[in-house]
Formats: C-alpha cells, structure tokens, sequence
C-alpha cells in the first residue's frame, strides 16, 4: 500500500522541478496554471493559461498543440503540478516542468502576479447563456459589457436593437431620437409603450432599458443629427454605430462622419415588406457612398414623410443589425462587411450582394472629393 507522502516523493523523482528563476529563463516556454478557477481568480502569473487539474488531460493537447514547446506547470504549492508533469510526459509533451514552491512561493519572492477581471456572481448568472457558449464566455462578456454602442434613432429598428444590446450586457448605449412617443409608433415600436406616450423617445427607450437591465449605462440625445452637433456626440467615445435613421441625410452624414472617426456602422433600412442590412466598416470595406455617391436630385428624392412598413419588419432587420453588433463587440464570427443581406418579408426570402470598395469613392476612396459635412435635409421632396 503506497501513502500519499510516498506517492507524491516517487513523482517528484521522475519528474523535472524547476525554480522561478531557470522557468523565467526558458525560451518559448508555455506556463499552465492547474489550479481551480477559484484559486485562478485570485491571481497568477503573467501570460499563464488556465487548465485545471479536472481537466488536464482533456484540453492539454487543445490548449498546448505543439508537444515539443518547453511547459512549466504550477499549481499552489508544487504538488499537483508535479503529478499534472508525469501525466503530461505520458501524453508525449518532451519538455515539461513542474514550478517548485508553485504560485505560494511566487507571490512570497514578491515576483509579478496578475488579477484577472472577472465577472461578479451576479452578473456570472445573468449572462449565464452567453458564458455557455465557448466563443463568448466569460472573457467575451466582459468586451461586451465594455462595449460603447451608440444607436442613430430610437424608433423601428433601434427598438429592439437598444433592448436586445441592453439584455446582453452591452455597457453603454447612446440612443440619439429627436422625437416624441406617439400612437402610430406603438405598431412596431416595441421600446414604447402606452405609459411612454407624448415623452420623448429617448425617455421612453431609456426607462425600457433600465427595466431591462439597470447595468447598462444609457446616453440619451434629444436631439436631430446634424453637421453640427455629430462631432460633439462622437466625441463622448463610441465602438460602433448602429444606424437606424430612416432617411438619407442622416445616412450620409452619418455615413461621412464614420469614415473620418473610424467607427463602423452597422447599417439598416427598411421599406413595406423589404429590409437591408450590412456592415460598413471604414477602409476594411465598402462605405454608404460606395454604394451611393450623392443622394437622389430633388426631383427624383424620395418624400421625408414615413413610408408604410409591416410591424414585425424592423423587428427583424433590427435584430440582425444587432448580431452584427454583438460580433463586431465581442470580437466573433464573420461581419457582413462588403456584404449587403436583403430581406423580403413577402416572400420569406433572404439574399446577399456583394458590394466592393470604390477607389473613387468621394469619401473613402483614394482621393476623397468630400470632406466636410453635407446637410442634404433640403434635398427631400415634400
Ligand atoms: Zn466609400
């Protein structure tokens, strides 16, 4: 019968135990810490991976492809990290060592700790179903919640847009609305309500908000967006703009001050039974004005006044511009950038474009032609 004392010398014996300062000295090593994830968050070395102990074999080989890189475990004290390096020698890893003393006497000799920001319990359960995912998690929460998102009206499409950015934890939204609640919004407008009616929207979407979620900073503008005022409003420092104007003077506008600020814009438009969504991201790909050099002459623009739009609409390409927003915060997947998805709610059909950035683009391209603001509001037929 072996005891645990005589288990653990006869290890220590067929493994490699290093001290801080040779492991420090190793070329391209990789440092494992397998401790739990409680001892984890209390703090480690710097540039370390987790793998606990549970589930070392498991994810040594994900986590640490290359068998032939030097390895330095540590675990508190030296001692199941010393049982984690014979393991890793079986599994073929040839240069493995365990980190004498372990992160006790690391942090005793006063060397380098790191504090890993985590999420509170609270919020650990709230966002529990992103943290499920492997691609989120918690490191992609956190992105999201330090994520700056500003929202370009508060009517069809930024109804569902601020409250789905707001259930997944999105840390500040900007909502810019000039307008007052009123009945014809309730339709589709699902930020509003009754209650809201006769206030300004940008009131109504923030209390839905913080109904929703009391964590999300909100920023309201009761105001139009103008060439005036666009520069002070970006300056209050945002990640990404989800634009859900429903007219082209913004659009330009919004569209020109991307480009100079470098903010993408997730873009949506919606008419009767038809909605596009994509991603203009500046000088990675298209912007408005590749796609539409100068609005329409007044002659052929469209009226300003609101077209008729069927309810559950701007509840779907809403919910797509916010996809792309949560990617694009949380660093995932493949944004529909260069890429146009249209929608017909008619036919239940999607399809997607292609959209190239132009060289001769007048505000993105090569030699810009325009660079300054543009008001265009004269430009629509009334
Ligand atoms: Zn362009």
């Amino acid at each position: 019968m072996t005891t645990y004392r005589e288990l653990l010398a006869r290890t220590k014996g067929e493994i490699a135990e290093i001290d801080a300062r040779d492991a420090q000295a190793i070329d391209g090593a990789v440092w494992v810490d397998i401790r739990e994830t409680d001892e984890w968050q209390e703090g480690h070395l710097p540039g370390a991976i987790h793998v606990p102990r549970g589930n070392l074999e498991s994810r040594i080989e994900t986590a640490v492809p290359d068998k032939t890189r030097p390895v330095v475990l540590y675990c508190a004290a030296g001692n199941r990290s010393a049982f984690g390096a014979k393991t890793l020698g079986e599994l073929g890893y040839g240069q493995v060592y365990s980190l004498a003393g372990g992160f006790t006497d690391w942090k005793r000799n006063g060397l380098e700790i790191v504090l890993p920001r985590t999420l509170t319990p609270e919020k650990r359960t709230r966002y529990s179903r992103h943290i499920l995912i492997p691609e989120i998690g918690e490191e992609g929460q956190l992105k999201l919640l330090d994520s700056r998102i500003l929202l370009i009206g508060a009517g069809g499409l930024g109804s569902p847009a601020s409250l789905y950015l707001a259930a997944a934890g999105v840390g500040r939204l900007g909502i810019i609305d000039a307008d007052i609640v009123d009945e014809t919004n309730l339709q589709r407008q699902i930020a509003h309500s009754l209650d809201t009616l006769g206030t300004p929207k940008v009131d109504s979407a923030k209390r839905a908000i913080n109904a929703l979620n009391p964590d999300v900073d909100v920023v309201t503008y009761r105001e139009r967006l103008t060439s005036e005022n666009i520069d002070r409003i970006l300056a209050d420092g945002w990640d990404l703009i989800l634009d859900g104007a429903d007219n082209f003077p913004t659009r330009y506008l919004v569209n020109d001050a991307s480009v100079w600020h470098n903010i993408p814009v997730v873009h949506g438009s919606i008419y009767r039974f038809e909605g596009q969504v994509t991603v203009f991201k500046p000088h990675e790909g298209p912007c408005y004005r590749c796609l539409f050099p100068e609005p329409p002459p007044p002659e052929l623009a469209p009226s300003c006044a609101e077209g008729g739009v069927l309810g559950v609409l701007p509840g779907i390409v809403g919910s797509l511009q916010t996809n792309e927003a949560l990617k694009l915060a949380a660093g995932i997947g493949e944004p529909l950038v260069g890429r146009l998805l249209l929608f017909d709610a008619l036919a239940t059909e999607f399809n997607e474009v292609r959209i190239e950035r132009r060289a001769d683009c007048p505000v993105c391209g090569d030699r810009p032609t325009i660079t300054e603001y543009v008001d265009y509001v004269e430009f629509c037929a009334r």
